[in-house]
């Protein structure tokens, strides 16, 4: 095992001590639960020479929830997410997901932030310094080439992997940011840009799976929010190769609304296939009726157009975006008729 660098700690007590630690350090990492961050910075991927510690940082530690809507801080942890009364009977899709994250001492100390802020996965990354210099290294650090897919020129492909975003896509979430130039609030589905196109030069909207939120320098995650829908029905599920502690092969969120015989709204996002969490469009053509034919076949064609794993897991690409598919067709399934 390798000997972690060395870095300094700081823990701020506030947002503005936290901002003000950013501003002056400008190549700090804000440390969540570090059950992602520590392990890269072992494996020699990052070298920050300062953390900055969000867990003491007062305002980011609420649960505001009831039935009409929901505000997570961004250092709240996992298990208290999952174990939440008032999310798994409101927000159902979120507590499940919480639950779904690696092991319970990894829920315990990771949060909010950094689960929505997780590091994009794959193979030929997530491995030793020694690993990745045996093989020159990759684009996503200080190589020159994707090994996933050579002919890439420049793109990476890594996965996101992490099962909170997919729920609160479903569920039409915010986000709160706060950064040097003050706080803003976007869809949470504009911080993901790994849209990994290899004909689009990266910026703030279009990137790929090394530059793949759109937080700007300095900013932090200050908490995430939705507000519910009156009838909706949700849940969270994923195919690991490990039951007990694995990131997903594919995860998938569904939410939807059925009135008589009739799907009336249907959400349905993705995680470990493409470089950001993925919220299926197209879904609302497949409403007006039952969970027939027309709405299976609809719903397999939307998966294969948009779901689009590369080889960088142990499990094939093709292999995961049916594993998708089949998942989301078996929770919407289930949903339409509980
Ligand atoms: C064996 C194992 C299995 C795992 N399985 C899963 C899994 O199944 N699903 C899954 O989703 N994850 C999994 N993980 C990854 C990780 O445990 C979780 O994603 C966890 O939620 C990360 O949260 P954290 O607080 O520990 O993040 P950290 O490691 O502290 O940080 C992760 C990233 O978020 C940034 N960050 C943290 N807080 C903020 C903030 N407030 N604002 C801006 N940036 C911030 C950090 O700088 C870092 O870049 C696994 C990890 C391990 C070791
Ligand atoms: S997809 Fe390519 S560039 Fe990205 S981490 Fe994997 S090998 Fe490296």
């Amino acid at each position: 095992m390798d000997a972690l660098p060395d870095f300094r700690v700081l823990n701020p007590e506030t947002l503005d001590e936290a901002l003000a630690a950013r501003a002056q350090h400008p190549d700090s990492k804000p440390l969540g639960g570090g059950t992602d961050l520590v392990v890269n910075i072992r494996r020699g991927i990052l070298a920050p020479s300062v953390l900055i510690d969000m867990n003491r940082v007062k305002e980011l530690h609420a649960i505001k929830v009831d039935e009409n809507s929901i505000e997570i801080g961004a250092s709240v942890r996992l298990t208290a997410l999952a174990q939440h009364s008032d999310v798994i009977a409101h927000y159902p899709v979120l507590a499940q997901a919480a639950a779904h994250i690696a092991g319970p001492t990894h829920r315990n100390m990771g949060t909010v932030g950094g689960n929505l802020c997780l590091d994009t996965r794959c193979i030929y990354y997530n491995q030793s310094e020694w690993w990745r210099a045996a093989n020159n290294h990759c684009l996503k650090t200080t190589g020159s080439m994707c090994h996933v897919a050579p002919k890439s020129r420049g793109v990476c492909f890594a996965t996101y992997s992490g099962d909170l975003a997919p729920a609160l896509l479903t569920l039409q979430a915010e986000i709160d940011l706060a950064g040097p130039n003050g706080k803003r609030t976007i869809p949470l589905e504009h911080l993901y840009i790994g849209f990994a196109r290899q004909d689009v030069p990266v910026t703030e909207t279009q990137g790929d799976g090394k530059f793949f939120l759109s937080l700007r320098p300095g900013e932090i995650v200050v908490a995430v929010r939705a507000k519910n829908t009156p009838g909706l029905r949700s849940a969270y599920d994923k195919i690991r190769i490990r039951r007990s502690i694995e990131y997903p092969v594919a995860g998938v969120a569904v939410a939807l609304k059925r009135e008589g015989d009739k799907l009336t709204d249907l959400r349905i996002a993705f995680t470990g296939t493409n470089p950001r969490p993925v919220l299926l469009a197209g879904t609302a053509e497949l409403c007006g009726g039952g969970i027939d034919e027309r709405v299976i076949k609809g719903l397999d064609a939307l998966v294969r157009d948009q779901i689009m794993p590369m080889k960088t897991t142990f499990t094939p690409g093709h292999y995961r975006r049916r594993v998708a598919g089949v998942l989301a067709r078996r929770l919407m399934t289930r949903l339409y008729e509980s």
